[in-house]
């Protein structure tokens, strides 16, 4: 398989925390790749690494599609194809919903925006994901779930190689969990590669190839997810007592 993404010897410091020590990380064309760890083991720094929104130290190495990246932008990252929503999803609720994901371009550094060919696309991501909304309703009014789509398709419709999801499910019922975790595997199908940040390990095995696990900044493996329980990778993610082979 190739890999969309290589990262080695990442770290990262903030003042006297070391939020990232000597991180590895592959990521395959078309894999759902999840990322768990207990808070602040560093999870969202290294997508923000990964985002370009943070430096690493020196010494660490970025490789995307083959492309070494001694210095990565928010810029660069998202020309590379690589997407995140965080968990704020950063979505205008004043505007209406294809207006947020027209907005996509825009976002990409593309200035000039071509209203009406930007509207429809924004309606044709929003057929793809199947939300089922009018795309004139104001995001304001959306649930949570709602918005969480408006997002995945904003993203979709910057077009996407990497789609990166911090906590996506915080704050889903079951059933929105269980049409995001469809959805990801339509994503997959279509050859994106997704990290799923979650710290329900239930859900994380339903939807995953592979797991990492990070414990106080450092990584403690990549794990096949057919060959891992929740029970083995909360011992992996907290670092109590646990013999794993
Ligand atoms: P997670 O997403 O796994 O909860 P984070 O990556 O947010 O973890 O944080 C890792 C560690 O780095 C934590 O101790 C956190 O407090 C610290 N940290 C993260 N961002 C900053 C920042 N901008 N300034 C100072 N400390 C930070
Ligand atoms: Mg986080």
């Amino acid at each position: 398989m190739t890999n969309f993404l290589e990262m080695s010897g990442i770290s990262k410091r903030f003042g006297g925390v070391h939020a990232l020590r000597d991180v590895d990380l592959t990521l395959e064309v078309g894999e759902v790749h999840c990322l768990v760890g207990e808070n602040g083991s560093g999870k969202s720094t290294l997508i923000k690494i990964i985002s370009g929104v943070e430096a690493p130290e020196a010494g660490g190495r970025i490789i995307i599609s083959g492309k070494e990246y001694p210095k990565l932008s928010p810029v660069y990252s998202t020309h590379c194809g690589i997407q995140v929503i965080y968990q704020d999803l950063s979505l205008f609720s004043n505007l209406t919903v294809v207006e947020n994901i027209a907005m996509a371009h825009h976002l990409g550094g593309v200035h000039t925006v071509n209203w009406s060919s930007m509207r429809a696309v924004a309606v044709a991501t929003m057929a793809k994901v199947g939300i089922e909304v009018d795309p004139e309703t104001k995001v304001s009014e959306l649930s949570i779930a709602g918005r969480q789509l408006v997002a995945i398709c904003r993203a979709l419709a910057a077009d996407a190689k990497l789609l990166i999801m911090d906590e996506p499910t915080a704050s889903l019922t079951r059933h929105e969990v269980n049409t995001l975790i469809k959805l990801v595997s339509d994503l997959k199908r279509s050859g994106i590669c997704v990290v799923f940040v979650s710290h329900r390990l239930d859900e994380v095995l339903e939807i995953a190839e592979r797991v990492t696990v990070l414990r106080d900044g450092a990584k403690v493996g990549t794990f096949a997810a057919a060959a891992i329980d929740s029970g083995k990778l909360s011992h992996l993610m907290t670092g109590k007592a646990f013999e794993y082979q």
